[in-house]
């Protein structure tokens, strides 16, 4: 009948040719990464063609396609590149990106459906479970990202400190949460949403390096004289420092506080036999919540929270109705198992890219490459050590340099600036004691010796001039 509808194509030969020509067309940018710039403004006319009417009658695949080519593709982020250091953004790679067109193209219900989706999610927590040495009968779930998994894991902290039905009650009564200066800024718009307030952030003093006091975090437990959570960090954003955890561990049991840990990169120093020392006693957290999408390489977006105590977890967020009740056989089994531990009901097959990357290659490949990305930070470290016209801003404890030009903050801006802009490399800034930092960070599998070596000759290049003329 010519008036059925559908979206699947008319011509699917014709389709597929528009199809391998796509992932030919990624492939090739891949390839060539090196030779493009790192990073390119969106011209004025693309800026003004992206922004146009409701296209009520389309213009077919094909020219949506080529519309993507020239509108899109050219400028992304720029975190594909090899010189790409910004913030905490990871490349992708392409069999992960592979990973994702399958998952899109199942596009299965990940609510936790009687299905093969559900068992391969189900294994990338058990595998993420013991990597992290967290034992049987922890919970987990993947989330799009740091920020949702540690928000999930604070739900179940407030619930099971609060000491009543939070969940029936509603939140009426402050809960302290210990965090020190450099927790990331997930942690304040987490306690507003979760009901407690900005207010119950109680600000632990800091070591000079950075990292939370012990000393100062267990005499303010005493005087509290009540539970709290403990927010910790495994890699800190601005310099990757991570709190003494098993200290951290040793004061929550004391005191019966929980004991959580935003491990968003740091927390895989867990896969590498040369930096689990780091990261020592993170086995011992109530719950800990990490990103896939930054030190695991994996794009956009993936991350995961474990729960010690899995019936906690459940406690937090199961919730039945009679249209998704469990009928012990069939579709729906024994009811929806992720939606039970988190907000999301319909979520996506993002586990399909960890799985295949993970058995594909291995976590010891991963291991050396997060191995790789430290040994940089110290190549990078001591060659800004060796420069006069530079110099370190911030110890270098993991996989992040902090350095400046020596003279103004306006002329650490501007360099800043013109790398980006110049599509030369793409750190990002940092203010450290009131100095304007340039911040390198390393979660790139991409990143090779010759990248860092052309950014200290381009920063030391543009440097001299801005200094000639007295920037
Ligand atoms: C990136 C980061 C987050 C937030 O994670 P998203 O994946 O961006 O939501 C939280 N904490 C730390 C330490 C981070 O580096």
């Amino acid at each position: 009948m010519a008036s059925e509808q559908t979206l699947d194509p008319q011509d699917w030969d014709q389709f597929a040719l528009l199809a391998h020509r796509a992932v030919d067309d990624m492939l090739a940018r891949h390839r060539s990464l090196r030779e493009q710039p790192v990073w390119q403004d969106v011209p004025a006319p693309i800026r003004r063609d992206l922004d146009e009417r409701v296209p009520m009658e389309g213009i077919g695949d094909e020219a949506a396609y080529e519309q993507f080519l020239c509108h899109v593709s050219p400028y992304p982020t720029g975190n594909l590149h090899p010189r790409f250091w910004g913030w905490v953004q990871s490349n992708g790679f392409p069999l992960a990106n592979l990973a994702d067109y399958l998952a899109s193209g199942l596009n299965p219900h990940m609510a936790g459906f009687n299905d093969a989706p559900a068992l391969v999610e189900k294994q990338v927590i058990d595998w993420m479970r013991q990597l992290m040495e967290f034992p049987e009968g922890a919970s987990g779930l993947l989330l799009s990202g740091g920020s949702m998994a540690n928000f999930t894991a604070l739900v179940v902290a407030r619930n099971e400190i609060a000491g009543y039905d939070v969940r029936a009650d509603g939140v009426h009564s402050d809960i302290p949460f210990y965090v020190s200066a450099e927790t990331h800024s997930w942690a304040k718009k987490s306690v507003e949403v979760l009901g407690l307030g900005s207010k119950s952030l109680r600000i632990v003093p800091a070591n000079p390096d950075t990292t939370m006091s012990v000393g100062a975090l267990g005499e303010m437990m005493r005087s509290e004289g009540r539970p709290g959570i403990v927010l910790a960090t495994a890699g800190t954003v601005n310099i990757g420092a991570t709190d003494d955890l098993e200290a951290l561990a040793d004061l929550c049991d004391e005191h019966g506080v929980w004991f959580h840990i935003d491990g968003a990169f740091g927390a895989l120093a867990m896969i590498s036999p040369r930096l689990r020392h780091i990261v020592k006693g993170l086995d011992r957290a109530d719950s800990v919540a990490f990103d896939l999408h930054k030190w695991m390489y994996l794009p956009f977006e993936i991350a995961c929270v474990l729960v010690r105590d899995g019936a906690a977890h459940q406690r937090a967020f199961s919730q039945r109705a009679s249209y998704i009740e469990g009928l012990e056989r069939g579709l729906i089994g024994d009811g929806l198992e992720f939606a039970e531990l988190g907000l999301e009901l319909t979520r996506g097959f993002k586990a399909l890219k960890a799985w295949m990357a993970f058995k594909a290659y291995g976590i010891s490949k991963f291991a050396a490459l997060i191995e790789q990305n430290v040994e940089q930070a110290q190549y990078l470290m001591g060659v800004v050590e060796q420069q006069a016209e530079l110099e370190l801003a911030a110890p270098v404890p993991l996989n992040i340099v902090c350095f400046r030009y020596r003279g103004s903050n306006e002329l650490n801006q501007e360099l800043l600036l013109q790398l980006q802009e110049r599509g030369i490399a793409a750190p990002s800034s940092t203010v450290l004691d009131g100095k304007f930092c340039i911040r390198v960070c390393f979660v790139n599998h991409r990143t090779q010796r010759q990248d860092i070596d052309l950014l200290i000759e381009k920063a030391l290049e543009i440097g001299a001039e801005l200094a000639a003329n007295r920037l």
